[in-house]
């Protein structure tokens, strides 16, 4: 057994060196655990990084290995936002009111990952209940962009972008609400995608914006993100929403080409855009058109401009429903020292939730308030159906719709936390793709001061496999996903 594993390469390839008996996952996840601690001086990447349970989890899968069970991810190990439950372990959401909540019951996707093997090796920090973009809002304080320490990682899957990104792991899990897996993988140079609503199961993932949100995979390379998907997706009992459709092998076929594909640009987001983002972006429509592809830079999408307004009202609503369950009597925190009801509960809510959360709950609130509903609410649901149309309509005629995946790169840690409007204009590309529900994928598309930048595709319901196949080609056809940061 060699002592020094090569944690720059990919899942797939250590799971065929442990097949083929070069080290075991033992081996493995002791190098890997070493190097995260070492990593976390600078980065803050996780909230609890779990020494013992990932030995404990190494062995079992060693053994399963020797009684040659067949597991999709043998032996590897992986990181999973902290707003998915693992059993006996905190699940914070990044807030101090769950602070202390142990989960007495697995989420599906830890479920799933473990049954393939997966050893989980920490739970990674992340924006309070998934609420920002930048990951300053976690109780355990910002993590930072391996990068450049002094820039965000984006968010609100932070953690989970960083790590991999710095190759702490290969593999992890984010949520993404309106854009959470995909503007922090933009933002560190890696791959995250958004699943289709409905293709990954919600059941023990702490609750933001349930009409939303999707768990999904993030990884430095198309074959890993894809094998995570196809062990996380699928049908859940426990999960009313999940669709009962076979999942595809989508890290089969991955070189399929790109000839004939249809590529639309909606011609309003032209307007204002960075100048560098934009260069960046032909130079990716040049790789697509040189494949065969076809691509129309000039379509009418004129509902994109209403996904900031119409999400910011619909998540703060279903947030402000959501989050009522935390009043310190059934969940995690509770300011016990008030002995009055209403104090207690008062001061539950205003000690434990963080400034942003308190600010859409208020605005979530309101929104859905008695008079106000009609006037908030309710528009922004025919906004929605106007912004679902206009997909409909695009994806009649072209297969993916291809934008930047951010306004900018990174930007410094401390710059936008008081500007909560500027925070939320990060998110201007990838919102349409949750509130439509499609899948959407970022890949790092080149450089901005010296900081990654993604590029966004966004495709038809279900249609994963074919976003896995565009972004395996530019994979193939570039060099930007395999530069590492120099932490
Ligand atoms: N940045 C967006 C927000 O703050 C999206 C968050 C997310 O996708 N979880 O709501």
């Amino acid at each position: 057994m060699t002592n020094s594993i090569n944690l720059l390469k990919p899942a797939y390839q250590h799971i065929a060196n442990i097949l083929d008996g070069k080290y075991d996952s033992e081996a493995l996840t002791s190098q890997t655990i070493k190097n995260l601690h070492l990593q976390e001086s600078k980065l803050n990447a996780y909230i609890t990084i779990l020494d013992d349970y990932a030995h404990q989890r190494a062995e079992i899968v060693q053994k399963q290995f020797q009684q040659k069970t067949k597991l999709l991810l043998g032996g590897i190990p992986i990181a999973v936002k902290d707003m998915l439950a693992l059993k006996n372990f905190p699940t914070t959401a990044g807030s101090k009111i769950l602070e202390n909540f142990i989960p007495t019951f697995n989420s599906t996707v830890v479920e799933k990952l473990e049954n393939a093997g997966a050893i989980i090796i920490g739970k990674t920090s992340c924006d309070e209940f998934a609420m920002g973009s930048s990951n300053e809002f976690s109780f355990k304080g910002p993590v930072h962009n391996p990068w450049d320490l002094d820039s965000v990682p984006g968010g609100s899957s932070g953690g989970s972008a960083a790590t991999v990104a710095a190759r702490g792991v290969s593999l992890s899990i984010g949520t993404d609400t309106g854009g959470s897996i995909r503007q922090p993988a933009a933002f560190n140079g890696i791959f995250g995608l958004k699943p289709t609503y409905g293709r990954v199961s919600r059941f023990g993932v702490v609750a933001f914006a349930s009409s939303l949100e999707q768990v999904g995979p993030m990884a430095h390379n198309v074959h890993d993100l894809a094998l995570l998907l196809r062990v996380i997706a699928g049908h859940d009992e426990q999960d009313s929403t999940t669709l009962n459709i076979e999942v595809p092998e989508y890290d089969k076929f991955l070189d399929q080409g790109i000839e004939g594909l249809k590529i639309a640009i909606p011609k309003n987001i032209y307007k204002g855009m960075n100048a560098d983002m934009k260069k960046n972006m032909q130079t990716s429509l040049e790789i697509f058109k040189r494949n065969g592809a076809i691509v129309d830079e000039d379509i009418d999408f004129p509902s994109w401009e209403s996904a900031l307004p119409a999400y910011y009202l619909i998540a703060t609503s279903e947030a402000s429903t959501n989050l009522a369950r935390y009043d310190g009597f059934r969940y995690g925190y509770n300011a016990s020292e008030y002995k009055e009801l209403w104090k207690q509960l008062e001061n539950t809510r205003g000690i434990g939730f963080g400034q942003e959360v308190k600010r859409r709950i208020l605005l979530g609130t309101y929104a859905l308030s008695a008079g106000y509903h009609d006037q908030y609410y309710k528009k922004a649901l025919r906004l929605r159906t106007l912004i679902k149309s206009d997909f409909d309509n695009a994806f009649k005629k072209y297969d993916v719709i291809v934008t930047p995946t951010t306004p900018s790169s990174a930007f410094k840690i401390g710059e936008r936390v008081s500007k909560p409007l500027e925070m939320y204009m990060s998110d201007y590309y990838t919102l349409p793709a949750n509130i439509a529900g499609n899948p959407a994928i970022s890949v790092p598309c080149g450089f901005i001061n010296n900081l990654p930048v993604g590029l966004q595709i966004i495709g038809r319901n279900l249609e994963e496999q074919r976003l896995l196949q565009i972004a395996a080609l530019h994979e193939s056809e570039s060099s930007w996903s395999r530069e590492v940061p120099n932490l």
